[in-house]
């Protein structure tokens, strides 16, 4: 960008989640002559950043930290220090959702961000490039805007930019080297203009220029509402047409084949499931929801509200189509929950729909076992556990128990319920014909994801039911 700009040579990132963490990991690697620095409040979570397991599973994200741990990437609580050396902070803190007592339904809770914002204000003793990587309301920058200018020092003048992370978890290394685009939003103002440009010199340092994209800051901040609403929408639309091809004989996977190759729709995000979970998609389109509701524009909230709401009567129809093939009754029968994750190739299980099912099947009296390979068997307990129910864990430990591999969750079991697409699950890895021998007869498999050869495992026995495909002879 060809205006004079300032070249960045400290960063801080507030907040070492699953993006600060990976993204500015991914800074250091690539940008050796920056130094960054993580912080974060829990002291517990900077500890595992600084040791050998690592707080979040991200594959090539050991090797990328190890690689410049120390050198000129660093992790603290420090944070203080971390925003007066810094020439651009990122806030990446998170942005839970919150229910709204004044609106209808749900709203983002920036509290967070506000508190970031104002130490970064508290602290700072010269100029900053405040960057927004939180994903946030359209205009939650005019917020911090006016927080900074009030309460900044006066030898402190502050630039903020709006540059929301498009990883996706599981894929976020991958995602990070070669992203589709970043994006870099700015108050069209010099200042503005020339904190963009430092930005997108950081990122120029492996990302294409044309790939690097600035826009007014209000584009950018919506920007990625759009893009992770699009992206839900596309799930509940096939989820949606999954239910009619098992009530019509249409297999959903031969649908989505058949759209997808009209390239005005492409391939991709065609996959019906069990429904979308992760921290994110549900949040902002709540987000888009609230927004819409606040700027008076009921019809679009309705709109947004029925991607969420598809997506939960997803998760109540596999249920019961669950209950209907197992003779009308779960009490006393064993289900194998195979994937506990969100999504393979993470251990983050925020909004997972196996919590949702695990939650359908405990109402229903069954006995469940679990599997993941990568979850973390207090965080299984932790999700499940109704808060504020003292007596709950003992209930919830006499019918739930956590397995140490899928044949161990499968023994005994009436049914093999697939959560997650795990590759480790598929009929190509997984021994079915040692699994079906220790299983009830009849012995049945629900695969939430699509991921299983149905023909092979009616070969072995089993009786396979799946999301999309008719029960119809
Ligand atoms: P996270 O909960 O994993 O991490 C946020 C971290 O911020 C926490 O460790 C918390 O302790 C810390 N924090 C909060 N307030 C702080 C403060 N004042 N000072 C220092 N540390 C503070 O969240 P995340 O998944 O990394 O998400 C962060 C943001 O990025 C959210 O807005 C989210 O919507 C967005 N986002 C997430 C993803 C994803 O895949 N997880 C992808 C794109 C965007």
């Amino acid at each position: 960008i060809d205006i004079p700009h300032k070249q960045v040579k400290k960063i801080c990132c507030i907040g070492a989640g699953y993006v600060g963490g990976p993204t500015c990991a991914v800074i250091a690697y690539k940008c050796p002559h920056i130094t960054v620095t993580i912080v974060d409040l829990n002291q517990a979570r900077i500890d595992a950043w600084n040791s050998d397991d690592l707080p979040i599973y991200e594959p090539g994200l050991d090797e990328v930290v190890k690689a410049v741990r120390g050198k000129n990437l660093f992790f603290s609580t420090d944070v203080d220090t971390a925003i007066k050396e810094a020439d651009l902070i990122f806030v990446s803190v998170n942005t839970p959702t919150k229910k709204s007592g004044v609106g209808k339904g749900f709203a983002a809770d920036l509290g967070y961000v506000e508190s970031a914002t104002r130490h970064i204000a508290k602290v700072a003793e010269s100029d900053k490039i405040v960057v927004e990587k939180s994903t946030v309301p359209c205009r939650t920058a005019q917020s911090m805007r006016k927080i900074l200018d009030s309460n900044g020092k006066p030898g402190a003048r502050f630039d903020i930019l709006s540059n929301p992370e498009f990883l996706a978890e599981g894929t976020a290394i991958r995602d990070l080297f070669a992203p589709d685009r970043v994006l870099i939003g700015s108050l069209d103002t010099v200042n503005g203009r020339a904190a963009a440009a430092s930005l997108a010199d950081v990122y120029g340092n492996w990302v294409p220029r044309k790939q690097v994209i600035t826009m007014n800051l209000w584009s950018s901040e919506l920007s990625k509402l759009a893009a992770n609403a699009l992206l839900a929408q596309r799930i509940s639309s096939i989820n949606a047409l999954s239910a009619i091809c098992e009530a019509t004989g249409a297999d959903v996977d031969e649908v989505s084949y058949a759209v997808g190759l009209d390239s005005r729709i492409g391939p991709k995000f065609l996959k019906a499931s069990v429904g979308f979970g992760g921290s994110c998609f549900q949040k902002d389109i709540l987000n888009l929801v609230y927004l819409s509701e606040s700027l008076h524009l009921p019809d679009v909230a309705e709109y947004w509200r029925q991607v969420v709401e598809m997506n939960e009567s997803q998760k109540r129809r596999f249920t019961q189509h669950i209950i209907s093939s197992l003779f009308n009754t779960l009490t006393g029968k064993r289900l194998a929950v195979l994937g506990f994750a969100f999504k393979k190739d993470t251990g983050d299980t925020r909004e997972s729909a196996a919590i949702t099912l695990i939650k359908y099947f405990r109402q229903e009296q069954a006995k469940i076992a679990i599997y993941d390979p990568k979850v973390e068997e207090s965080q299984i307990w932790y999700d499940l556990a109704e808060p504020g129910v003292v007596d709950d864990v003992t209930a919830l430990k006499k019918q739930v128990t956590i397995a140490s591999s899928a044949y161990e969750a499968a023994e005994g079991a009436d049914a093999v319920v697939i959560c997650t697409e795990w590759d480790e699950f598929r009929d190509t890895k997984l021994d079915y014909e040692k699994i079906y021998a220790t299983m009830n007869k009849p012995a049945f498999i629900f695969d939430g994801r699509l991921i299983l050869n149905q023909k092979k495992l009616e070969k072995i026995g089993f009786k396979v039911e799946c999301i999309g495909r008719s029960r119809l002879e």
